[in-house]
């Protein structure tokens, strides 16, 4: 199979993309599974227009036969490798089928880093969750524990110190900018330097047990240990992906590979879907626009 762009991840960033690029009536392929983006567990409820919670799932969906509707084919694999063809690329799915493109937008978002304790997987969305500027709102009120050493898990920290009634702050080592934990401690989070052994519960989150031989009790636990791309997948394409894992693109949404594209979670911070949808809406604009000045 030929096309004019190639869309690789079927997340809101790749959906946007797709919708965009199609609109502007060059050949666009769609490829990913929109049941692995990172959306599809979420409750959003902090996106224009939404009168109540929606769930990310519910989203992506009707995202996938809005493209179609433009054009766009939809290809529900993944993909095993990339490659560059002189002025195009190609792509290698699943099922071992090749496509060829003049542009390549990767939208692969990243996986957030699991801590691996006994009650994570289970207790995920029932308490437990890796992202609370997004769920900060649920929690209100409550008592919750932050896990993780760095910055992010300070400004998590710091934030729902603004939302619950108890924060505490639960790492064996505190690796975070010195202001940042600072800013968390006078917020009135309480640091316990201890490792997480166990999250606990019957139907919810009740409690976490740490290696003190403590459990303490709390209503929710935030994994705050940062994010992991497809990286190694740009890396195909010789894109060098940052140390944090994303792949730096200019305001075009343009990496350091002529033609190619990325925009979303992989693209850095903040990982949020209304950034994830703009920079999807960049992306596809400026890949259209690439392969209009080919012709
Ligand atoms: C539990 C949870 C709750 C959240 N709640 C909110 C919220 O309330 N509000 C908010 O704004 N944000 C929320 N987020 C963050 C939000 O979901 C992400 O910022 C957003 O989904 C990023 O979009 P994306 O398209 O960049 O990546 P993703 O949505 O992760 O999509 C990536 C896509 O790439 C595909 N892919 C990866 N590798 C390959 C490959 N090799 N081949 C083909 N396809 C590939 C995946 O299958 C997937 O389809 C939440 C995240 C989580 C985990």
């Amino acid at each position: 199979m030929e096309t004019d762009i190639l869309i690789i991840g079927a997340g809101p960033a790749g959906i946007q993309a797709a919708i965009h690029a199609s609109r502007k009536k060059v050949n666009t392929v769609l490829v990913g599974k929109p049941s692995n983006s990172a959306m599809m567990e979420a409750h959003i409820e902090n996106l224009f227009g939404l009168e109540k919670i929606v769930k990310g799932g519910d989203l992506l969906n009707i995202g996938v036969e809005q493209v179609k509707r433009f054009g766009c084919t939809v290809i529900l694999q993944n993909v095993v490798s990339m490659a560059i063809d002189g002025d195009t690329f190609h792509i290698i799915t699943e099922s071992g089928e090749k496509i060829y493109s003049k542009a390549i937008i990767l939208a692969t978002g990243i996986a957030r880093v699991k801590l691996g304790v006994p009650g994570e997987k289970e207790f995920f969305g029932k308490g437990v969750s890796y992202c609370a500027s997004c769920d900060c709102n649920f929690y209100k009120g409550m008592i919750v524990a932050i896990i993780g050493s760095e910055s992010e898990a300070a400004m998590s920290a710091e934030l729902m110190t603004k939302y619950a009634k108890k924060v505490y702050w639960v790492s064996e080592t505190i690796d975070a900018d010195k202001a940042l934990e600072t800013k968390a401690r006078t917020a009135g989070v309480e640091i316990i330097e201890a490792k997480l052994l166990q999250i606990k519960g019957s139907k919810a989150v009740e409690s976490i047990m740490i290696d003190d031989g403590k459990e303490i009790k709390v209503d929710g636990v935030f994994i705050e240990l940062g994010g992991k791309s497809s990286g190694d997948l740009a890396m195909d394409l010789d894109i060098t992906p940052d140390i944090d894992d994303t792949i730096k693109v200019n305001e075009n949404c343009e990496t350091s590979v002529k033609g190619v594209f990325a925009c979303g979670d992989i693209a850095g911070k903040p990982w949020q879907v209304a950034k994830a949808i703009g920079q999807g809406a960049v992306a596809g604009l400026s890949a259209a626009e690439y392969v209009k000045s080919l012709k």
